[in-house]
């Protein structure tokens, strides 16, 4: 990493907006990228939406284009060492990766073969995203959502579209998400499952409306309706799991990171299940062989260094491939997320100052500003470069949202939201 002198000249009005904007985010478990912010489709359970200051432009359904092109993309991503230590890529984070799909599929042809790329849709597939996507790409995987019409969710298109237009794929280049299920999602989701080839990867995905107060009175699926599909789409030979490390980065002989949290399930038949996968998994020895602790531990120390972290206590091993780390310094996700992937063995880091996640109650997006001030300076993330193009998309965004070209409308309120940072 090279060391740099951190910029603070950015401006003020803006500064704590800027990290949501950023088209690359360090987050949980992904390099996130976007070469638009916005989305045409307004859905209503959309969890971008959940940014008090993205909501409005989802709502209105627009698009901006960020001015960054794929070589540009690809330049940051190489500067990156998250992207060297293999960090899966997703594109389509913020929004839907086919409305981006002219730069991405670029970039995706210029990115190295050996890092794994996740490219998230909803969108039936157009002709010339079929004839690009039936290349069978060994570090590619198209994760895509078919949404079963609801009228509780206001969902009118056929899911059918997708799933049909996805049929030319190979289909180890495809995990499916049927959700969110409603209770009205039954039927749809029915039609999906008996669809799909035999031997698809799917995910049942509830419906979550935490964040989303106007979808408080939907009902949900049940549990048993939900039941009933997973037997069904067992029983038409598909492999039904919540995790796609299997179609994704073991692909690429990859190991995941996370794998405690598969062995750690609680219910024994779906552990069973999944164990199953994973026995007949290539990276199955990457994942459930033996860790090499010693090793493990002097990685560690030397990749806590290199990010500027102290360790304040020896790291406490919390499972068979989890560890918490206890440092000084304010610390992100986003370096957890470099350390599950740096350290030559899967394994999960826990940091011990790090942000809260969501499923902490914590803020979406609140990366410490003295982190974003550190990855600058430790050249591991192009902080300026991003601040800059976040800049331009918000002064996009306030034009757009001001009312006879003087006063802003929309945005107002956003201005004052001072908590917000990089997604986590
Ligand atoms: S062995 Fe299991 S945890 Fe590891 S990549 Fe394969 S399916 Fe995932």
């Amino acid at each position: 990493m090279v060391r740099r002198t951190y910029d603070k000249q950015r401006a003020e009005e803006y500064e704590h907006l800027l990290p949501e904007f950023y088209p690359v985010k360090l987050i949980g478990a992904f390099i996130s990228l976007d070469f638009v912010s916005g989305c045409s489709f307004n859905c209503s359970f959309c969890i971008s939406k959940r940014h008090p200051s993205r909501e409005e432009l989802y709502q209105e359904g627009l698009l901006l284009d960020n001015r960054v092109s794929s070589g540009k993309m690809l330049s940051w991503l190489r500067s990156m060492p998250s992207y060297h230590a293999g960090v899966q890529v997703r594109i389509g984070h913020d929004t839907d990766a086919g409305l981006e799909f002219e730069k991405s599929s670029k970039l995706i042809e210029m990115a190295d073969p050996g890092r794994s790329i996740v490219y998230l849709t909803r969108k039936p597939l157009t002709a010339p995203e079929v004839e690009f996507f039936r290349t069978y790409r060994r570090n590619l995987l198209l994760k895509l959502t078919a949404t079963p019409r609801s009228k509780s969710l206001n969902v009118t298109r056929n899911p059918m579209n997708l799933v049909r237009s996805a049929e030319p794929l190979d289909s180890r280049m495809l995990y499916w998400v049927l959700g969110p299920l409603a209770a009205d999602s039954y039927g749809d989701a029915v039609e999906i499952i008996e669809s799909l080839p035999a031997g698809s990867s799917l995910f049942l995905k509830p419906l979550n409306c935490e964040g989303l107060p106007h979808l408080a009175n939907v009902k949900p699926l049940s549990r048993e309706l939900i039941a009933h599909l997973e037997d069904l789409a067992l029983k038409r030979g598909h492999v039904v799991t919540e995790w796609f490390c299997r179609s994704g980065l073991a692909r690429i002989d990859r190991g995941f990171f996370d794998v405690d949290k598969i062995t750690a399930q609680k219910d024994p038949a779906k552990r069973e299940r999944e164990l199953s996968y994973c026995t007949a998994c290539s990276s199955n020895g990457l994942c459930h062989g033996e860790l090499d602790e010693p090793s493990l531990r002097q990685a560690l120390v030397m990749s806590l260094a290199e990010l500027g972290l102290t360790l304040s206590k020896e790291p406490h091993r919390t499972g068979p491939r989890s560890f918490e780390v206890a440092v000084d310094e304010p610390a992100s996700r986003g370096e957890e997320t470099y350390l599950n992937n740096s350290l030559s063995q899967a394994v999960s880091i826990t940091l011990t100052t790090r942000e809260k996640g969501r499923s902490q109650g914590g803020s979406f997006c609140n990366v410490d500003r003295e982190v974003l001030k550190r990855w600058y300076e430790n050249g591991f993330f192009p902080v300026t470069e991003l601040n800059t193009v976040a800049e331009y998309v918000l002064r996009d965004i306030r034009r757009l949202f001001t009312s006879n070209g003087s006063s802003p409308v929309h945005l107002s309120r956003c201005s004052i939201v001072k908590d917000q940072g990089i997604c986590a």
